[in-house]
């Protein structure tokens, strides 16, 4: 085979084998074909695609190239989740311990964050004590034992796709959707869970801007699982607004201690409930979406879920009793900000209060910048909601950084006026 000839094959618009596929994946990342030319047949995809087969064989070599998680000797169905990313997104610190309470086995390595949107484990790391690295029999043992664990990545989980990953996002092929896809499904492919359900984030807030996009993503992942051997379920959510109130690490902490002891936000609930319902039907524990949703509002409403969340923190070494008020983990320096006029909030941009939290030090622009875990943004309005001239309506926990950029930013952010037409927040299941 010679490299030439598969750029060429893909310029023309045709499809490669897996014999192809792999052997471009694997002479990249030994270094044998230069980046120019790996240039080359990135920019191919773009304008000619991929068929779903390519991106499965795409997805395999890229997992191939790494460290594949063993969960074997955990017994039962493992599950694991997804999000494509968004703001206030801080679903697993709710779903992991809430579905584990019914008995489901979550063995899930998660990321930081990075840009306008967050990451479970910096998130969790604003929980004094806590630890995100365990070792891999650390790991195995704490599921076995309370059925959850959440670590960062450990090892080298799909090099292919790091190395790639950086050539696309200097070489304007980052928004390709079978390169998203194969990318995304290499990483969840690789961290040995059984079922995974995903949530594709469509909207302002979002990788994918259109239903239409997000729909050809959530299918070519769900068809890439199914020809790897794995049920996978993807699940289209909104991120016009940010999700729940609180964005920012230990604020979103906070909110998922609320929402794990049964006062979540609406929106918040909602996207939990649809996800750990898919999750749990999947680990056999209900046969449909009624009883799912049954169990885990039991379980939220008997104290299993947060007792769930207790546990999990004191096995990765984190203190319980900084819990009893998380409140205390958050800057004690706050702004307010109030409405300018009254009406109705129309709208809440939430890739512009995710680069606020940004701004005040919640978040990363690059992956050396360092980050405050205790600061960010309390919204205490949803789109839709009745507003009157001066009502506060957001609380800035801040820091030295950002103050004014972030509080110009937020008032931008959250338009006043007409009562709005409210969209579905879950906006398609594809299984
Ligand atoms: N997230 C990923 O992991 N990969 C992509 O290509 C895009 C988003």
């Amino acid at each position: 085979m010679h490299i030439i000839d598969l750029i060429t094959k893909k310029r023309d618009g045709k499809a490669l084998s897996k014999d192809e596929i792999a052997f471009l994946i694997s002479s990249y990342t030994q270094g044998v074909m230069p980046d120019y030319q790996m240039s080359a047949f990135l920019m191919a995809v773009y304008f000619k695609g991929m068929t779903h087969e390519e991106a499965t064989h795409l997805a395999l070599a890229m997992r191939d190239s790494g460290d594949v998680v063993d969960l074997s000797e955990i017994p039962g169905i493992k599950v694991d989740k997804h999000s494509t990313g968004g703001v206030g997104d801080k679903v697993t610190l709710v779903l992991a311990p809430l579905v584990a309470s019914l008995g489901a086995k979550v063995a899930k390595m998660s990321g930081r964050g990075l840009g306008h949107t967050g990451g479970t484990i910096d998130k969790l790391e604003s929980i004094p004590g806590f630890k995100v690295e365990l070792s891999r029999a650390q790991f195995i043992k704490q599921v076995k034992d309370i059925g959850l664990a959440v670590v960062g990545q450990s090892g080298e989980v799909a090099p292919a796709d790091k190395k790639l990953y950086a050539l696309r996002d200097v070489t304007a092929t980052v928004d390709v959707i079978p390169l998203i896809a194969s990318s995304i499904m290499s990483k969840k492919l690789a961290s040995g869970a059984d079922a995974i359900v995903l949530d594709v984030k469509v909207g302002r807030g979002a990788f994918m801007q259109t239903i239409n996009e997000a729909r050809e993503l959530a299918q070519l992942m769900v068809d890439i699982g199914k020809m790897a051997g794995k049920k996978v379920t993807a699940i289209l959510t909104g991120m016009e607004e940010p999700l729940g109130h609180k964005i920012g690490n230990a604020l979103e902490v906070v909110e998922a201690i609320e929402t794990l002891k049964g006062h979540g936000p609406k929106d918040l609930v909602s996207v939990v409930m649809a996800i750990a319902s898919e999750l749990v039907i999947d680990a056999g524990i209900a046969h449909d979406v009624n009883e799912a949703e049954k169990l885990l509002n039991e379980a939220i409403n008997d104290g299993s879920a947060y007792d769930k969340f207790l546990q999990f923190i004191e096995a990765q070494g984190g203190d319980p009793s900084s819990l009893m008020h998380p409140e205390e983990l958050l800057s004690k320096k706050t702004i307010n900000i109030r409405a300018n006029k009254q009406g109705y909030i129309h709208q809440i941009d939430a890739l512009s209060i995710g680069q606020a939290a940004m701004r005040l030090g919640a978040g990363r622009e690059t992956k050396a910048d360092s980050i405050d875990l205790s600061v960010g943004v309390d919204l205490h309005v949803k789109v839709g909601d009745p507003i009157d001239f001066d009502q506060v309506i957001a609380t800035l926990y801040v820091s030295d950084r950002g103050i004014d950029e972030a509080s110009k930013m937020i008032v931008e952010a959250i338009s006043i006026g007409e009562k709005p037409i409210l969209e579905p927040l879950i906006k398609e299941i594809i299984r």
